[in-house]
Parts: structure tokens; C-alpha cells; sequence
């Protein structure tokens, strides 16, 4: 329980002349308290007063003005950031909410080219309107062609779909990153996808990663398809330790964009994007996929032009 601070007391003459003080009656008492005195007593008055002066009082309400103060400013910063928040929050909606219609716009469109090319094609061989076995040849090959187009499309999509959901399993297994790699499927499969324009090479002895070879396959068909896309000339494939390093010779991400090239939805505002068709998610797939089995993977400028991505996975511990 608060301790009550005791009171002094001067006892006056009706006109304010003191007549007796209690000894801790202070001498500038600040803060008073009167009461006329009854008879017989007279026709004075007591007067009542803190023996401090009342400075106690005054320093208790300086503190809790100043701790309003602290309260009022705390409040006030509060309202400012929730305002910067809540505005920031806005736009982030609006923007994702203009990537989800951009998105639906490319991914239509990605299907509905593919889908043309095969009908097409299809139709001439079926009506026999190809005269000789070359163009037919031809035609089989555009048709083989749009459906890869259209079944990496698929999976891209239901990779996009899992990694969202959080349902994608890893199968990490030890193994030898530069012998993976470098492995003559592997090298097939990145020729395929390159056009025949990839160099795989290895820098230094081989290092053992724990991964998931799929998830780097997907990485890599990713990363390559883009360098296909975006760039001219060879497309070079490092393994380094733990890392592999794809290289191209194309425009580079533009300044301010290295980051956000790896977010849902984001392409690059240009028209080298503009004219090549994409759903904005084959960075961001790689990147979950790339820290999904705890390694990461990163973009740099290429010095003399171009891009470098890095996929950097674990290295065994054992
Ligand atoms: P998409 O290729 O479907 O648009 P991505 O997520 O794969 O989506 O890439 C995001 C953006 O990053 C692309 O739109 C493109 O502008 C840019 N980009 C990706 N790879 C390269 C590259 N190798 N060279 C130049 N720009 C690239």
C-alpha cells in the first residue's frame, strides 16, 4: 500500500498573521489547504500544507506528464508505421494482384502457341498436304518441338503449384557434384535444352554435395532454357566445389532488378522480355528449390557483359 506523506500545520489569525507552525511547516509551501477555525477557537484558521513545499507532488506530476508524453509519442510512431504498413501492404497487393493478371496473360499465351504450332502441323500431315518426306520430317519435328514446350510449361506450373503448397520432397543423396554434372545423360539432357549451345566444364577435383538430383536438373533446364532465351552464343557451365555457375553472353538483369527477378511473376520490364513469352516463375522455382535442399541461388553481372547464376548447394559433412 502507498505510504501517505504526513502534513504540516500553521494555525493564522483571521487576517493571515501565523500564530503557531508545526516545525516541518516549510517556509514556501506551495500547495495549501485552509479551514476556519470553530469557536471557541477563534476567529483564525487552520492551514494545512506538505512539509516538502509540495515538490514531492510536482516531481510525481512532472512523471507522469512526462510518461504521457513518452505514451502519446509512442503512440503517434505507432500510427506512422502501422499508416507505412498498411499503405506498403496496399501496393504489394496491387502489384501482385497486376503479376497475377500479367501472369494469366503470358501463361494463356504460352499455351496457345505451342497449341497453334501442333494443330497446325497436325492438320497438313493429316490432309496429306505435304508433299515431300523432308517437310513432312519437318512438321514431326515442330510437333515433337511445341509439345516439349507445352509439357515443360505443365511442369513448371505444377512445380510452382508444390512449392507453394509446401508439399515438394526432397531426395537428398550424397554424391559427387562435378561427376553428376558432367554425367553424359546429364549432358545430353542440358544439350537438348541448350540447342547444342551449353559448354560443361570442371574447375578443380569433384566435391561431395547433399542435393536432390532432380531439383538440380529442374535448376539447371531452368537457368538454361532462360540463357537460350535472353542470349546469343555459347552457354557456359561451371562446376566449382560446391557450386555450379551458368554463364551467358546476354543483356544482364538491368540494375535494381538483380533481386527481383527471382520473385513470383517478376519479369523484367523490356523488350527483349516483352518479345520472348515466360510466366515470370522459372527463377523463383529454381531459387526455392535451390534453398529448398539449403543452398541458395544467386545472380551477378558477367564482367565483359551477361549473366552469371549460381547454384551453391550443401557440402556433405561426413
Ligand atoms: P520468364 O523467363 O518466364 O519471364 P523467369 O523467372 O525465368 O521468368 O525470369 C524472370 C526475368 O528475368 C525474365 O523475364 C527476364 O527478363 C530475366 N532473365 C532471366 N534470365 C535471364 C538471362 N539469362 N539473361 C537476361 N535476362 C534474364
Amino acid at each position: 500500500m502507498a505510504m501517505r506523506q504526513p502534513l504540516a500545520f500553521e494555525i493564522c489569525e483571521a487576517e493571515g498573521t501565523p500564530l503557531y507552525a508545526t516545525p516541518d511547516y516549510p517556509e514556501n509551501p506551495g500547495l495549501t489547504g485552509e479551514t476556519p477555525l470553530a469557536p471557541p477557537f477563534g476567529e483564525g484558521f487552520l492551514r494545512v500544507a506538505r512539509p516538502d513545499g509540495g515538490a514531492g507532488v510536482r516531481a510525481q506530476a512532472i512523471r507522469m506528464l512526462s510518461i504521457g508524453a513518452c505514451l502519446l509519442v509512442l503512440l503517434v510512431c505507432a500510427l506512422v508505421t502501422g499508416g507505412i504498413l498498411l499503405v506498403r501492404a496496399v501496393r504489394r497487393e496491387r502489384r501482385d494482384a497486376r503479376r497475377k493478371t500479367d501472369f494469366i496473360d503470358n501463361v494463356s499465351h504460352e499455351l496457345k502457341t505451342p497449341l497453334a504450332g501442333i494443330r497446325l502441323n497436325a492438320e497438313l500431315l493429316a490432309e496429306n498436304r505435304l508433299p515431300d518426306e523432308e517437310k513432312r520430317r519437318g512438321a514431326l519435328d515442330a510437333i515433337i518441338i511445341e509439345s516439349d514446350r507445352l509439357s515443360r510449361m505443365v511442369s513448371e506450373l505444377l512445380d510452382f503449384s508444390r512449392l507453394e503448397k509446401g508439399t515438394r520432397r526432397y531426395n537428398l543423396e550424397t554424391f559427387d557434384l562435378a561427376a553428376f554434372v558432367l554425367d553424359p545423360a546429364e549432358r545430353q539432357g542440358i544439350a537438348t535444352v541448350s540447342q547444342d549451345r551449353a559448354r560443361l566444364s570442371a574447375k578443380g577435383p569433384g566435391c561431395k554435395v547433399v542435393a536432390d538430383k532432380d531439383a538440380i536438373r529442374q535448376i539447371g533446364i531452368n537457368l538454361v532454357t532462360n540463357a537460350v532465351k535472353y542470349a546469343e552464343g555459347e552457354i557456359d557451365i561451371e562446376v566449382e566445389g560446391t557450386m555450379v555457375r551458368y554463364l551467358d553472353r546476354g543483356p544482364g538483369i538491368p540494375p535494381g532488378d538483380e533481386e527481383r527477378i527471382f520473385e513470383r511473376f517478376y519479369r523484367v520490364d523490356n523488350s527483349l522480355a516483352q518479345k520472348t513469352g515466360g510466366s515470370g516463375l522459372g527463377l523463383s522455382i529454381a531459387r526455392s528449390l535451390a534453398r529448398g535442399m539449403g543452398g541458395d541461388l544467386t545472380y551477378s553481372s558477367r564482367p565483359g557483359g551477361g549473366s552469371i547464376f549460381t547454384l551453391t548447394l550443401k557440402e556433405t559433412t561426413s
